[in-house]
């Protein structure tokens, strides 16, 4: 239903995606980016927003 604030991350080295989070309609123009660890690349890693 509000399937379109549903987000992933994706690890900006090995593109996989690890992290899903919604949105809310405020942030909704800011691409976000976080950095998590990632268990590809078994290290922390820049994580971005994507669709
Ligand atoms: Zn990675």
């Amino acid at each position: 239903m509000s399937q379109e604030n549903l987000i992933k991350f994706e690890c900006s080295e090995c593109r996989h995606i690890n992290y899903y989070s919604k949105k809310n309609k405020k942030t909704l123009k800011e691409r976000l980016q976080l950095k998590k660890h990632c268990k590809w690349c078994k290290k922390h890693t820049l994580h971005k927003e994507t669709k």
